[in-house]
């Protein structure tokens, strides 16, 4: 395996970011220049992208600096790392190195996987399952299938979580999970205009995320599963219908079945259907501060804050793109403040994005005495499915569950997890059986009925479904989202919740399509069947609906 050093990392991330995704820069220029000249300003794009480059490029530079000094991994990151183009915009693409810090940080008060969990035996009995990352849905899904009787490996890298999980309460109470949240808000604010803001009436939490790492942990000893702290290159099928799962320094776990729960970026594990949507980013930068002046209520959640704070003609790129604040008050004077770009095809960039949050926060008049932490959040929605006629199995990110309109996976994972291993249970123990009448296997078979678990044509048909108001919301300004929310908050409750709680079936979202045709404003509804017939969304969604 190639090795890139330090030096040449920096030469391929940068050549990265600016030849293989050049088109998608070049849309990106295309789509800036035309919404300024739409808003009238002249502004030297060209410039700024040039000036963001060398700056992206001086911090890559010394976040590398810092990790080689800090004598921790001199090689960041090889070339084979991704399997493609789409697989790199998933790793983070032009902002990979703030994803990389995003990951890196420190938790000093999470246990370490491996001073709790026995370590794989190689070379001893094989596992019956293999699950590959350590995340929320890997963890969550090898300790489901150790309480069913399987002898689970766990294998990836021994990070903490550093990412900063909100949920809807009742969501985490249902999964037992209420010891784990933080704060609790009881209820949850959406602003859309100076006008009624609106209250979602449901009751909002944070997520410990150390909380959450231990009681996870917990659940994978209590079930006896087994660990290895190493970074998963391939999977090899072996003649005898096994699999074996390389690792780092050409370790070789051999196992029954493999599940893949590697995050969002596990094309080189996993292959994808082949001419499907491409990935969209979800991108938001993140303080926890100590402020002066808040003006917002500690009671309360602020979900979306999408009011102009500018109140003047826009002058920077980055107040073209149509953003909200996410608000999480800790107290009257602690806050977390997340700038967020709902979706966009081109990562909205970190840097715009903390800009366009300390313009915000400038203008409203709130001092920062004091921060915390920053985060810094990239979450790719959309894109394809999991091809689900191969035999390795996924969960969680790696296995497209994100929810393309909100961002959010780690309450489906969570709470997919039992019966996804009880059907893993079922393939492995047929398996068994068939293997004794008639020595002969035929895995992906047996594999077909978990995918079929996991993406049955229900499921299909609603991820179809968000597709296509993915795709029309990213064609939409900071004028259209508004009447977009202004519109969608007039359904009746138990649509806009439903939605937003993701319990709507595909009927009701097609009855939620009708509802909101019915009551938009003229432009949305022009824009909503131009949208239908025009993006291949549209066509996707109505195939799938029909089933053809
Ligand atoms: C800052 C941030 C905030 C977020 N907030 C929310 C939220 O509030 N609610 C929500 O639902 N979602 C949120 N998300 C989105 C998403 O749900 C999370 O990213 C979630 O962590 C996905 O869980 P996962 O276990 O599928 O994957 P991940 O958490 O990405 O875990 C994948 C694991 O696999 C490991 N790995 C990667 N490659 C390999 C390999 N080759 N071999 C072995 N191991 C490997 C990684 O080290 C990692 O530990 C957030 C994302 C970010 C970045």
């Amino acid at each position: 395996m190639e090795c890139v050093g330090v030096r040449n990392f920096t030469s391929m991330a940068v050549c990265l970011t600016s030849s293989s995704s050049s088109s998608s820069r070049l849309s990106l220029r295309r789509k800036n220049t035309a919404r300024a000249s739409l808003c009238g300003n002249a502004i030297a794009l060209d410039d700024f992208h040039l000036r963001r480059d060398r700056c992206n490029r001086r911090r890559l530079e010394s976040f590398l600096e810092v990790k080689a000094g800090a004598g921790s991994e001199s090689c960041v990151v090889t070339k084979e790392e991704f399997a493609d183009e789409e697989d790199y915009v998933k790793a983070g693409g032009s902002e990979l190195v703030f994803v990389k810090m995003q990951q890196k940080k420190s938790m000093e008060m999470q246990s370490k996987l491996a001073e709790k969990l026995p370590p794989i035996s190689i070379g001893d009995d094989i596992l019956d399952l293999v699950v590959i990352g350590c995340g929320p849905a890997g963890l969550a899904l090898a300790a489901e299938s150790g309480k069913l009787g399987l002898k689970v490996g766990l294998i990836g890298p021994d990070l903490p979580f550093t990412n900063n999980y909100g949920v809807w309460e009742d969501e985490f109470k249902d999964l037992g999970l209420e010891g784990c949240i933080e704060h609790v808000w009881k209820d949850t604010i959406v602003y859309l205009d100076n006008k009624d803001p609106v209250l979602v009436g449901r009751s909002y939490g944070r997520v410990s995320r150390h909380l959450l790492h231990e009681e996870l942990l917990r659940r994978c000893v209590e079930s006896g599963v087994s660990y290895l702290s190493s970074r998963v290159e391939r999977i090899v099928e072996v003649s005898n219908g096994q699999s074996h799962v390389v690792c780092e320094y050409d370790t070789v776990v051999p196992c029954r079945l493999v599940t893949v729960a590697s995050g969002a970026a596990s094309g080189k594990l996993l292959q994808y259907e082949v001419g499907g949507p491409k990935v969209s980013v979800q991108t938001a930068y993140g303080v926890e501060v100590e402020v002066e002046n808040n003006p917002y209520d500690p009671n309360l959640m602020v979900f979306m804050d999408y009011r102009d704070y500018t109140k003047q003609n826009v002058q920077s790129p980055e107040e073209n793109y149509p953003t909200f604040l996410y608000v999480m008050p800790m107290s009257p004077t602690k806050l977390f403040f997340e700038e967020t770009c709902l979706a966009s095809k081109d990562a909205m960039p970190f840097d715009l994005l903390k800009k366009k949050l300390f313009s915000r926060l400038n203008t409203m008049g709130i001092r920062i005495t004091k921060t915390y932490e920053e985060e810094w959040s990239y979450i790719p929605v959309g894109g394809s499915l999991p091809n689900t006629e191969q035999k390795n199995l996924a969960f969680g990110a790696a296995a497209s569950m994100v929810h393309p309109a909100t961002g959010y996976s780690v309450v489906r994972s969570l709470s997919e997890a039992p019966h996804y291993a009880s059907i893993i249970a079922t393939i492995l123990n047929e398996d068994h059986a068939r293997d004794i009448i008639i020595h002969k296997r035929s895995k992906e078979n047996l594999s077909m009925q978990a995918w079929q678990t996991l993406w049955p044509q229900e499921r299909k048909r609603q991820r179809a479904f968000f597709l296509f108001g993915l795709a029309l919301i990213l064609q939409l300004d900071i004028e259209g989202t508004r009447t977009f929310f202004r519109t969608f908050f007039r359904l009746p409750e138990w649509m806009w919740q439903g939605f937003l709680g993701s319990s709507l079936s595909s009927t009701d979202l097609i009855l939620f399509a009708f509802y909101m045709f019915i009551i938009a404003p003229q432009n949305l509804r022009m824009n909503l069947v131009r949208h239908l017939f025009s993006d291949p969304t549209g066509v996707t969604m109505i195939r799938t609906y029909l089933n053809i």
